[in-house]
């Protein structure tokens, strides 16, 4: 998972770019990058937080422009390595630079006929580049002299037919202007924003409504499946879309990947997460539970246990502290990483905890690494009982679109019923949310649930599924 922005502005764009990659900056920390179109590209990425990456003003200075794009990573295809970040560009057969969130699923087909048929030669491990060179290659077929807007829209249409998988992209085309588009299953968001300040005027593109938020824009709407948009270097917003259609935009992003304080499909992402809790609380009174307390697992979990806590007429404590100095651990690349991470970052508040029942709610139970962890903590520091409740569904299958739960072999809920999830984190009780409770709380909201039920909205067979696990396994050496 990853987050995007792009901007076209009367003023220089690399500060709103930083400040806006920042805010993106929990979905990914592997590394960052901007790029920006003057009279040429000036690129700059580097590895870790766009911070650190860009917190020199010298370099800052370098991104000379008025149209930009910017990219967070977390590698789920491809490395963690410098060379695979994002933004990608090219000079030919014009100069377009792109950057994505999501995951290409039938990339080895694309790579092949790139090969072929256009002697291009994929050199990253990175899918965004399949959908750069598939652009440039439905480009090439126009009068570059005379590329207008029809053409570059049309151009996206059809490679929205040839691209299969989940990805929200950004991209700057020299000399014309910034370009989005989504899927066409809207599986991954993209939003628009607008700010006009004195005779100033922005328009961008952003994974997430929040960075509108810091950057003073307003939120103008959701790009819709399948649309693609050309922001002209006037300010102008051009579009093309399908008709609507069913659109399956993650459930994961209502349960994690977004800031809490985002709005995604017309839903605040934290009111979504009380919901959850307010149902989940359905199941532990169901199960017979008891507990003295709620804690949360921070922080994606604040709001999920704070609605269980309320909903059951319990006190909602803050029982474990976590180190700030540490991201999220989900999005380590390693196993190894992952365990140093919780490790590291979470410590339990021991006056909370001691002699009680503890009910802990996290936003979701995926290798159970983290689980596993505040079990031996909490009952090291005297808890009485521990239970683990889960505001999501057991996630029992891959997921192929962008989020890395890439292995049948990592996810603890694969193969054991929920008895032996217990058993193996060590608890004394597992509840999960439901999955139709989930989908009945989300509504049209969100419509892909296939790492709960296996049911994937893009055309996966087994052998795409088992090629999508190797690469991933060859990619951790493992
Ligand atoms: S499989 Fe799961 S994580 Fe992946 S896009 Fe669908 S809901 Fe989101």
């Amino acid at each position: 998972m990853c987050g995007v922005i792009g901007i076209v502005s009367s003023s220089p764009v690399a500060s709103d770019l930083v400040v806006g990659l920042s805010a993106l900056q929990h979905r990914g920390q592997d590394a960052a990058g901007i790029v920006t179109w003057s009279d040429r590209f000036h690129l700059h990425k580097g590895a870790g937080r766009a911070t650190r990456v860009f917190g020199d003003v010298d370099v800052q200075k370098e991104l000379r422009g008025r149209i930009g794009i910017g990219h967070v990573r977390y590698a789920t295809q491809g490395s963690a390595d410098v060379l695979d970040a994002q933004p990608v560009a090219v000079n030919y057969p014009l100069a377009l630079a792109m950057a994505h969130n999501g995951n290409v699923t039938n990339f080895t087909r694309l790579r092949t006929r790139l090969n072929r048929e256009h002697h291009r030669l994929v050199e990253t491990n990175n899918d965004v580049e399949l959908i750069l060179y598939t652009l440039a290659a439905l480009l090439e077929r126009e009068d570059l002299k005379r590329l207008g807007v029809p053409a570059v829209l049309a151009a996206v249409t059809a490679l929205l037919d040839q691209v299969e998988g989940a990805y929200s992209v950004v991209a700057v085309v020299a000399g014309l202007g910034l370009l989005g588009f989504r899927d066409r299953h809207g599986i991954r968001p993209l939003v628009l924003g607008e700010r006009r300040q004195g005779t100033g005027h922005s328009v961008a593109l952003a994974s997430e409504s929040t960075v509108f938020d810091h950057l003073g824009f307003d939120v103008q709407r959701e790009i819709a499946p399948g649309e693609a948009v050309l922001i002209t270097l006037d300010g102008q917003v051009h579009s093309v879309a399908p008709p609507p259609g069913p659109s399956h935009f993650c459930a994961f992003e209502f349960i994690y990947f977004a800031r809490e304080d985002a709005v995604m499909n017309g839903a605040r992402v934290a009111a979504q997460r009380i919901l959850a809790g307010r149902k989940l609380a359905e199941r532990v009174r169901e199960a017979g539970l008891e507990p003295d307390i709620v804690i949360d697992v921070p922080n994606s979990a604040y709001f999920a246990a704070t609605g269980l806590a309320e909903a059951l007429g319990l006190p909602y404590r803050r029982g474990l502290a976590q180190n700030p100095e540490f991201g999220r651990s989900f999005l380590h690349a390693t196993q190894v990483e992952r365990e140093r991470a919780v490790r590291q970052k979470l410590n339990p508040i021991r006056e909370v905890i001691a002699g009680k029942r503890v009910a802990v709610v996290d936003d979701s139970i995926v290798r159970g690494t983290t689980s596993r962890h505040i079990v031996r903590l909490l009952r090291d520091c005297g808890a009485k009982a521990v239970y683990m409740l889960s505001a999501a569904p057991p996630v029992r299958f891959p997921c192929v679109y962008g989020i890395d739960i890439a292995t049948r072999g990592e996810i603890l809920a694969a193969g054991l019923n929920t008895e032996q999830i217990r058993e193996a984190l060590g608890a004394d009780a597992v509840v999960y949310q439901r999955l139709s409770d989930l989908q009945d709380l989300f509504g049209t909201t969100a419509g892909c649930y296939a790492c709960f039920s296996g049911q994937y909205p893009t055309p996966i067979d087994r052998a795409t599924l088992r090629l999508i696990e190797a690469e991933r396994r060859s990619q951790r050496g493992n």
